[in-house]
Protein backbone atom coordinates (compact mmCIF):
# COMPACT_ATOMS: atom_id res chain seq x y z
CA UNK A 1 0.00 0.00 0.00
CA UNK A 2 1.28 3.26 -0.57
CA UNK A 3 0.66 6.54 1.71
CA UNK A 4 1.69 9.92 0.42
CA UNK A 5 1.51 12.98 2.98
CA UNK A 6 1.48 16.35 1.96
CA UNK A 7 2.67 18.56 4.62
CA UNK A 8 4.50 21.85 5.55
CA UNK A 9 6.76 20.09 7.83
CA UNK A 10 8.51 16.59 6.09
CA UNK A 11 11.15 16.97 9.04
CA UNK A 12 8.39 15.80 11.63
CA UNK A 13 7.67 12.23 9.87
CA UNK A 14 12.03 11.32 10.20
CA UNK A 15 11.95 8.75 13.04
CA UNK A 16 8.56 7.18 12.72
CA UNK A 17 9.54 6.29 8.91
CA UNK A 18 12.30 4.36 10.34
CA UNK A 19 11.68 2.96 13.48
CA UNK A 20 10.01 0.02 14.16
CA UNK A 21 7.86 -2.11 13.07
CA UNK A 22 6.66 0.84 10.20
CA UNK A 23 10.77 1.11 9.88
CA UNK A 24 10.92 -2.79 8.78
CA UNK A 25 7.77 -2.25 7.08
CA UNK A 26 8.74 0.29 4.03
CA UNK A 27 12.38 -1.49 4.59
CA UNK A 28 10.40 -4.69 3.32
CA UNK A 29 8.27 -3.08 0.58
CA UNK A 30 4.95 -3.95 2.52
CA UNK A 31 3.99 -0.23 2.74
CA UNK A 32 5.17 2.74 0.34
CA UNK A 33 5.21 6.34 2.62
CA UNK A 34 5.91 9.54 0.20
CA UNK A 35 6.28 12.67 2.48
CA UNK A 36 5.81 15.59 -0.14
CA UNK A 37 6.30 19.03 1.06
CA UNK A 38 3.23 21.72 -0.12
CA UNK A 39 6.10 24.77 0.01
CA UNK A 40 7.76 23.47 -3.15
CA UNK A 41 4.93 23.89 -5.16
CA UNK A 42 4.01 27.35 -4.17
CA UNK A 43 4.29 29.97 -7.11
CA UNK A 44 4.63 32.62 -4.98
CA UNK A 45 8.61 33.82 -5.32
CA UNK A 46 8.87 33.97 -1.57
CA UNK A 47 7.11 30.28 -1.76
CA UNK A 48 4.23 31.44 0.38
CA UNK A 49 1.38 29.26 1.05
CA UNK A 50 -1.35 30.72 3.63
CA UNK A 51 -2.81 34.36 3.83
CA UNK A 52 -4.86 36.01 5.96
CA UNK A 53 -8.48 34.93 6.28
CA UNK A 54 -11.35 36.29 4.11
CA UNK A 55 -13.73 38.32 6.78
CA UNK A 56 -10.87 38.76 9.14
CA UNK A 57 -9.93 36.39 12.08
CA UNK A 58 -7.44 34.81 13.65
CA UNK A 59 -4.04 33.04 12.34
CA UNK A 60 -3.84 32.13 8.61
CA UNK A 61 -5.38 30.07 6.07
CA UNK A 62 -3.70 27.58 3.81
CA UNK A 63 -3.92 28.88 0.05
CA UNK A 64 -5.40 26.37 -2.56
CA UNK A 65 -2.16 27.36 -5.31
CA UNK A 66 0.15 24.98 -3.06
CA UNK A 67 -2.18 22.28 -2.08
CA UNK A 68 -3.61 21.44 -5.20
CA UNK A 69 -0.41 21.91 -7.46
CA UNK A 70 1.47 19.39 -4.93
CA UNK A 71 -1.56 17.12 -5.16
CA UNK A 72 -1.74 16.92 -8.39
CA UNK A 73 1.93 16.30 -9.17
CA UNK A 74 1.73 12.46 -9.53
CA UNK A 75 -0.97 10.30 -10.95
CA UNK A 76 -3.43 8.85 -8.23
CA UNK A 77 -3.45 5.01 -8.42
CA UNK A 78 -6.97 3.39 -9.50
CA UNK A 79 -8.14 2.85 -6.34
CA UNK A 80 -7.25 5.92 -4.03
CA UNK A 81 -8.37 8.26 -0.99
CA UNK A 82 -8.18 11.83 -0.59
CA UNK A 83 -8.21 12.87 2.98
CA UNK A 84 -7.98 15.94 4.57
CA UNK A 85 -7.05 15.50 8.76
CA UNK A 86 -9.31 18.19 10.34
CA UNK A 87 -11.30 18.32 14.04
CA UNK A 88 -14.21 18.63 11.56
CA UNK A 89 -14.08 15.09 10.44
CA UNK A 90 -15.76 11.87 11.38
CA UNK A 91 -13.55 10.17 14.30
CA UNK A 92 -10.80 7.37 13.38
CA UNK A 93 -12.21 4.09 13.94
CA UNK A 94 -11.28 0.14 13.74
CA UNK A 95 -13.85 0.37 11.14
CA UNK A 96 -12.24 2.83 8.90
CA UNK A 97 -8.70 1.54 9.34
CA UNK A 98 -9.84 -1.48 7.91
CA UNK A 99 -11.79 -0.07 5.32
CA UNK A 100 -9.13 2.43 4.00
CA UNK A 101 -6.34 -0.27 4.47
CA UNK A 102 -8.13 -2.09 1.15
CA UNK A 103 -6.63 0.90 -0.91
CA UNK A 104 -4.06 1.10 -3.27
CA UNK A 105 -3.35 4.45 -2.24
CA UNK A 106 -4.19 6.67 0.20
CA UNK A 107 -3.38 10.73 -0.03
CA UNK A 108 -2.81 12.36 3.38
CA UNK A 109 -3.55 16.12 3.59
CA UNK A 110 -2.03 17.76 6.88
CA UNK A 111 -3.13 21.40 7.63
CA UNK A 112 -1.44 24.09 9.87
CA UNK A 113 -2.40 27.32 11.61
CA UNK A 114 -6.02 27.89 10.96
CA UNK A 115 -6.42 25.19 8.52
CA UNK A 116 -6.86 25.21 4.73
CA UNK A 117 -9.20 27.35 1.99
CA UNK A 118 -12.11 25.52 1.81
CA UNK A 119 -12.88 25.24 -1.97
CA UNK A 120 -9.80 22.52 -1.62
CA UNK A 121 -11.42 20.76 0.74
CA UNK A 122 -14.93 21.26 -1.55
CA UNK A 123 -12.89 20.20 -4.74
CA UNK A 124 -10.25 17.84 -3.94
CA UNK A 125 -10.47 16.23 -0.64
CA UNK A 126 -12.79 12.43 -0.59
CA UNK A 127 -13.63 12.26 2.98
CA UNK A 128 -12.25 14.30 6.30
CA UNK A 129 -10.92 12.77 9.31
CA UNK A 130 -10.29 13.51 13.02
CA UNK A 131 -8.25 11.32 15.12
CA UNK A 132 -10.27 12.40 18.09
CA UNK A 133 -12.13 15.82 20.03
CA UNK A 134 -9.20 17.83 20.37
CA UNK A 135 -7.36 20.29 18.39
CA UNK A 136 -3.92 19.76 17.21
CA UNK A 137 -1.36 22.43 15.58
CA UNK A 138 -1.00 20.40 12.74
CA UNK A 139 -2.17 17.33 10.70
CA UNK A 140 1.02 15.74 10.88
CA UNK A 141 0.39 13.80 14.27
CA UNK A 142 -3.22 12.93 13.15
CA UNK A 143 -1.14 11.57 8.88
CA UNK A 144 1.23 9.20 11.79
CA UNK A 145 -1.74 7.91 13.53
CA UNK A 146 -3.36 7.23 10.35
CA UNK A 147 -0.52 5.63 8.74
CA UNK A 148 0.72 3.21 11.96
CA UNK A 149 -2.96 2.17 12.01
CA UNK A 150 -3.41 1.38 8.96
CA UNK A 151 -0.22 -0.40 7.36
CA UNK A 152 -0.69 -2.57 11.03
CA UNK A 153 -3.93 -4.27 8.30
CA UNK A 154 -1.44 -4.49 5.42
CA UNK A 155 -0.54 -8.26 4.87
CA UNK A 156 2.68 -9.27 6.35
CA UNK A 157 3.39 -6.08 8.52
CA UNK A 158 3.00 -7.63 11.57
CA UNK A 159 4.90 -10.66 12.42
CA UNK A 160 2.32 -12.64 13.84
CA UNK A 161 -1.51 -12.48 11.60
CA UNK A 162 -2.87 -13.16 14.98
CA UNK A 163 -2.21 -10.52 16.76
CA UNK A 164 -3.97 -7.43 14.85
CA UNK A 165 -7.33 -9.95 14.70
CA UNK A 166 -6.81 -10.46 18.82
CA UNK A 167 -6.31 -7.03 19.62
CA UNK A 168 -8.72 -4.39 21.21
CA UNK A 169 -11.15 -3.58 19.00
CA UNK A 170 -10.67 -5.72 16.07
CA UNK A 171 -13.51 -8.08 17.66
CA UNK A 172 -15.48 -5.46 19.11
CA UNK A 173 -14.11 -6.20 22.70
CA UNK A 174 -11.51 -3.99 24.63
CA UNK A 175 -8.28 -6.18 24.96
CA UNK A 176 -7.99 -8.51 27.94
CA UNK A 177 -5.16 -8.49 30.62
CA UNK A 178 -1.81 -9.87 29.42
CA UNK A 179 1.46 -11.14 31.91
CA UNK A 180 5.15 -12.24 31.29
CA UNK A 181 7.43 -13.79 33.45
CA UNK A 182 8.36 -13.85 35.91
CA UNK A 183 5.08 -15.84 37.08
CA UNK A 184 5.41 -13.95 40.68
CA UNK A 185 7.08 -10.58 40.96
CA UNK A 186 7.09 -8.51 44.26
CA UNK A 187 4.41 -11.01 45.68
CA UNK A 188 1.91 -10.05 42.84
CA UNK A 189 1.17 -13.77 40.82
CA UNK A 190 -0.10 -14.37 37.28
CA UNK A 191 -3.27 -15.68 37.06
CA UNK A 192 -3.67 -19.27 37.58
CA UNK A 193 -5.54 -20.41 34.83
CA UNK A 194 -2.69 -18.91 32.54
CA UNK A 195 -0.20 -21.38 33.78
CA UNK A 196 -2.53 -24.31 33.74
CA UNK A 197 -2.07 -25.38 29.51
CA UNK A 198 -5.44 -25.62 29.41
CA UNK A 199 -5.77 -23.41 26.28
CA UNK A 200 -9.73 -23.94 26.00
CA UNK A 201 -9.99 -22.52 30.26
CA UNK A 202 -7.33 -19.57 28.50
CA UNK A 203 -9.49 -18.68 26.04
CA UNK A 204 -13.03 -18.90 28.06
CA UNK A 205 -10.73 -16.56 30.59
CA UNK A 206 -9.46 -14.15 28.22
CA UNK A 207 -13.43 -13.71 27.00
CA UNK A 208 -14.53 -12.96 30.48
CA UNK A 209 -12.24 -10.16 31.01
CA UNK A 210 -12.38 -8.64 27.84
CA UNK A 211 -16.27 -8.74 28.51
CA UNK A 212 -15.80 -7.53 32.18
CA UNK A 213 -13.71 -4.57 30.93
CA UNK A 214 -15.56 -3.98 27.97
CA UNK A 215 -18.57 -3.48 30.08
CA UNK A 216 -16.71 -1.25 32.23
CA UNK A 217 -14.89 1.22 30.57
CA UNK A 218 -16.67 1.13 27.19
CA UNK A 219 -20.50 0.54 27.80
CA UNK A 220 -21.65 1.76 24.17
CA UNK A 221 -19.09 -1.30 22.69
CA UNK A 222 -20.32 -3.72 25.37
CA UNK A 223 -24.16 -2.91 23.78
CA UNK A 224 -22.56 -3.15 20.29
CA UNK A 225 -20.70 -6.85 20.92
CA UNK A 226 -23.99 -7.85 22.78
CA UNK A 227 -26.24 -7.46 19.75
CA UNK A 228 -24.22 -9.30 16.97
CA UNK A 229 -24.57 -12.78 16.76
CA UNK A 230 -22.02 -15.11 18.36
CA UNK A 231 -21.54 -18.94 18.61
CA UNK A 232 -22.41 -21.42 21.03
CA UNK A 233 -19.55 -21.04 23.22
CA UNK A 234 -18.78 -17.16 23.12
CA UNK A 235 -23.01 -17.00 23.98
CA UNK A 236 -22.88 -19.09 27.13
CA UNK A 237 -19.70 -16.67 28.56
CA UNK A 238 -21.99 -13.51 27.24
CA UNK A 239 -25.11 -14.58 28.97
CA UNK A 240 -23.19 -13.97 32.29
CA UNK A 241 -22.77 -10.73 31.88
CA UNK A 242 -26.19 -9.20 30.20
N1 LIG B 1 -9.27 26.13 12.93
C1 LIG B 1 -9.42 24.70 12.92
C2 LIG B 1 -10.71 24.33 13.62
O1 LIG B 1 -11.09 24.98 14.60
O2 LIG B 1 -11.34 23.32 13.21
C3 LIG B 1 -8.26 24.02 13.63
C4 LIG B 1 -6.99 24.10 12.88
S1 LIG B 1 -5.68 23.18 13.66
C5 LIG B 1 -4.97 24.38 14.70
C6 LIG B 1 -4.50 23.00 12.39
C7 LIG B 1 -4.55 21.70 11.63
O3 LIG B 1 -4.31 20.63 12.52
C8 LIG B 1 -5.85 21.35 10.95
O4 LIG B 1 -5.95 21.96 9.70
C9 LIG B 1 -5.79 19.84 10.85
O5 LIG B 1 -5.09 19.43 9.67
C10 LIG B 1 -4.96 19.45 12.06
N2 LIG B 1 -5.75 18.91 13.18
C11 LIG B 1 -6.02 19.55 14.35
N3 LIG B 1 -6.74 18.78 15.18
C12 LIG B 1 -6.94 17.61 14.54
C13 LIG B 1 -7.63 16.41 14.88
N4 LIG B 1 -8.26 16.26 16.04
N5 LIG B 1 -7.61 15.40 13.98
C14 LIG B 1 -6.98 15.53 12.80
N6 LIG B 1 -6.32 16.65 12.41
C15 LIG B 1 -6.29 17.68 13.26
Amino acid sequence: MKFRILTLFPEMFEGFLEASIIGKAIENKRIKVDVEQIRTFSTDKHRKVDDYPFGGGAGMVMAVQPLRDALMSKPFAQSHKVVYLSPRGSTLTHEKVVELSMLEELILVCGHYEGVDQRFIDRYVDEEISIGDYVLTGGELAAMVMVDSISRMVDDVLKNEDSSKDESHASGLLEYPHYTRPSEIDGDNVPDVLLSGNHAEIDKWRLEKSLEITKERRPDLFQKYAGKTHDKATLKVLKKYL
